[in-house]
């Protein structure tokens, strides 16, 4: 954790891409949190036949195309979840797992997260709902904690805990979670059934937006942002899908462009 980085990219999709890509030219050190490119919403378009420059090809494709670009951009790229992005006094600390990394400024290119936050997951966050097993699994040794979610880094998780001497339930399906308590957490209600828990360990690809900084604004399910990407956080800039529609690769690329160079000004005046 000893560099700082100019500006840390959240996501790593094609609005990454176009940030990093900008922001190479202009000379600035950059780290890009993302999740596998498999997660990316154009991983998943069956075929891209309006981007500009590019003849038709199937989202797969175009996606190794903008992941190849990225990693040329010579950016950090740091495979994992980013949990929580915190404002500091000069810079940000972005908690990634149990690892911490720190940048000047902030460029999120989250995509959009469909899932929704279970009942009682913001409520108890921090008080017996956790997203990362290394930083909280020791506050449960010897304790039952359950594990929601269903896949690689779930698993693991879910051994790492039972590792340290948890008691672990796992529940790997989606459906429909409840987690209520008195001060703390107590109870994860599933399928009608209530099972008594120290802690639930939330595992999904995504962490909800008006989880990851404090302070954004949002309207209609987007990062309300201004003309130059500019968030409600100075120093904080969003691209692409997560700033609302239209949910097009093109939109999702020029914001990048624009996101990147209003924070190039941002750490100038600076
Ligand atoms: C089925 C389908 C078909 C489509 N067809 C077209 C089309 O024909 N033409 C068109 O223009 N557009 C199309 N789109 C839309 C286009 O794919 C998106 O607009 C574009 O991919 C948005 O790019 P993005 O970078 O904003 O988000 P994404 O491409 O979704 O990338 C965001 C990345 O950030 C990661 N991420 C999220 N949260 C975190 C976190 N907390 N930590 C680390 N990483 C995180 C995600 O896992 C993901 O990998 C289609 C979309 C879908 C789903």
């Amino acid at each position: 954790m000893d560099q700082i980085y100019d500006v840390l990219i959240v996501g790593g999709g094609s609005a990454a891409t176009s940030a990093a890509m900008t922001l190479r030219n202009r000379g600035k050190t950059i780290a890009v949190v993302t999740n596998r490119p498999e997660t990316s919403s154009l991983y998943k378009a069956e075929k891209i036949t309006n981007y500009p420059g590019l003849p038709p090809m199937t989202g797969a494709e175009m996606s190794a195309l903008f992941r190849r670009q990225l990693e040329d951009t010579g950016a950090f790229i740091i495979e994992g979840r980013t949990i929580s992005v915190l404002p500091m006094e000069d810079s940000f600390g972005v908690a990634v797992g149990s690892d911490y990394y720190m940048a000047r400024s902030i460029i999120i290119t989250a995509g959009i997260t469909r899932e929704k936050l279970y009942p009682g997951e913001a409520e108890f966050l921090g008080r017996g709902v956790s997203y990362c097993a290394t930083c909280d699994g020791m506050l449960y040794r010897g304790k039952t904690v359950a594990v929601v979610g269903g896949g690689e880094e779930a698993r693991k998780d879910a051994d790492f805990l039972e590792g340290i001497g948890c008691r672990v339930l796992r529940f790997e399906k989606n459906g429909k979670y409840e987690i209520s308590g008195g001060v703390k957490a107590d109870t994860l209600t599933f399928a009608g059934e209530a099972h008594q828990v120290d802690c639930v360990f939330i595992i999904k690809d995504t962490v909800s937006l008006t989880q990851l900084v404090p302070g954004l604004t949002y309207e209609n399910g987007g990062i309300v942002v201004d003309r130059h990407m500019a968030t409600a956080v100075p120093g904080v800039f969003a691209a692409g899908d997560c700033t609302g529609k239209p949910l097009q690769l093109a939109k999702a690329v020029g914001e990048g462009n624009v996101a990147a160079l209003s924070a190039c000004d941002w750490l100038d005046r600076k």
